[in-house]
């Protein structure tokens, strides 16, 4: 950051009195600026035995699979931002969503909450950020051409749940 958002002027990177590490501060009307982890969402859309991945379109890891998930917006609950994201890149319709792991990735400052759902019939069409859309038997998923480590991790742990039953709830660290 280097403008302030609230007047325009300079800011620097200083440790408010009473804060314990740097912030942006403005060096004219002496807002602080807070930056804080951010939230991905999404799920793993399920379809009789199969899974919905979608292969990307836009960088990073162009043409590589992933599950649908992205940032949470604001004004927008955990639930309904993993629908949208399914909705976005899939074109798909999910219910039933239901907690499964959390993902703390804290040396980027992320946090991925991950669901199941249920996936409604297709067709399921690509949206912008997706090159392809397909259904994967548990067998067939790509491990080698996923996206992102926090996506093989999800993936890893609904094998493991699919292995064993019933679905838990998880939390993982993943070092990036
Ligand atoms: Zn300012």
């Amino acid at each position: 950051m280097n403008y302030c958002s609230d007047c325009g002027a300079s800011v620097s990177l200083r440790i408010p009195s009473g804060d314990d590490r740097p912030r942006f501060v403005c060096e004219r009307c002496g807002t602080v600026h807070y930056e804080n982890p951010k939230m991905v969402v999404g799920c793993i859309p399920r379809w009789r035995d199969r899974i919905l991945l979608c292969r990307r379109a836009i960088e990073p890891r162009y043409g590589h699979w992933t599950l649908p998930a992205g940032y949470l917006e604001n004004q927008e609950t955990v639930q309904q931002g993993a629908a949208r994201e399914a909705l976005e890149e899939a074109g798909a319709v999910v219910r039933d969503l239901q907690p499964f792991a959390i993902l703390n990735i804290a040396s980027i400052s992320q946090v991925y909450f991950m669901f199941l759902a249920e996936l409604e019939d297709g067709p399921w069409v690509p949206g912008k950020e997706s090159l392809e859309v397909r259904l994967f038997e548990s067998h067939a998923i790509p491990w080698r051409e996923l996206a992102f480590s926090s996506i093989s991790k999800t993936l890893e742990l609904y094998l493991e749940d699919l292995g064993r039953g019933p679905f838990s709830f998880h939390i993982a660290d993943i070092q990036a």
